[in-house]
């Protein structure tokens, strides 16, 4: 069993790795952003909230993590992705759940990022992944998957603006949780960039 944090900036592709460790550990895959974008039932401020790129208050994520720490699912090790963000939560995430294992970091500039972000586009149908800005990456026809034949989206709070904000609130936060980890030798900072060699490096550390 092996419980997992990883820590990037909103475009280093965590999600990715997430899905790659997921499946070679069959671990569990618990993103706060998508544990956040499920709840259906928030109320309209704290959705405006998501949207603006705001981040959310750290006991409305507490209660959601709780919740779903509790589930029998998790006893085969789980990653969690986007948390925690700040000292605050690192300290909490202590109290909800002791046996953190390994953290892993992934360190990107910051112009790489903001294409990445800006220049992203998913498919409605399969949700494959495309970007306009990224050669390699853009599809064949400009808004129609390749795969799929269906239309292609920017996610809502994909802006340059919603970006920098977070990369800002990202860069300020994200030391303290980083020396709190460094403390607890735990820490593994990569700086790689192909997501091939991210996750041969991650699988090393992990043995
Ligand atoms: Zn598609």
């Amino acid at each position: 069993m092996k419980n997992l944090i990883l820590i990037a900036p909103p475009g280093a592709g965590k999600g990715t790795q997430a899905k790659m460790l997921c499946k070679k550990y069959n671990l569990v895959h618990i993103s706060i952003g998508d544990l956040l974008r499920s709840q259906t039932d928030l109320n309209e401020s704290l959705k405006e909230k998501i949207k603006k790129g705001v981040l959310i208050d750290d006991n409305i994520i507490f209660e959601l993590l709780k919740n779903r720490l509790n589930k029998d699912d998790i006893k085969n090790g789980f990653i969690l992705d986007g948390f925690p963000r700040n000292l605050n939560q690192a300290i909490g995430l202590e109290n909800i759940i002791k046996n953190i294992d390994v953290v892993i970091y992934l360190e990107v500039p910051k112009k790489e990022l903001e294409n990445r972000i800006i220049g992203r586009i998913i498919c409605s149908n399969c949700g494959h992944v495309y970007n306009s800005l990224i050669e390699k990456l853009r599809p064949t026809n400009n808004d129609i998957c390749d795969i799929c034949n269906s239309k292609l989206e920017k996610r809502i709070d994909d802006t340059l603006e919603v970006f920098e904000k977070r990369y800002d609130t990202y860069i300020k936060e994200t030391q303290p949780v980083l020396e709190f980890y460094k403390k607890q030798e735990k820490l593994y900072t990569i700086n790689l960039l192909d997501k091939d060699e991210i996750f041969n490096e991650i699988v090393r550390i992990l043995k």
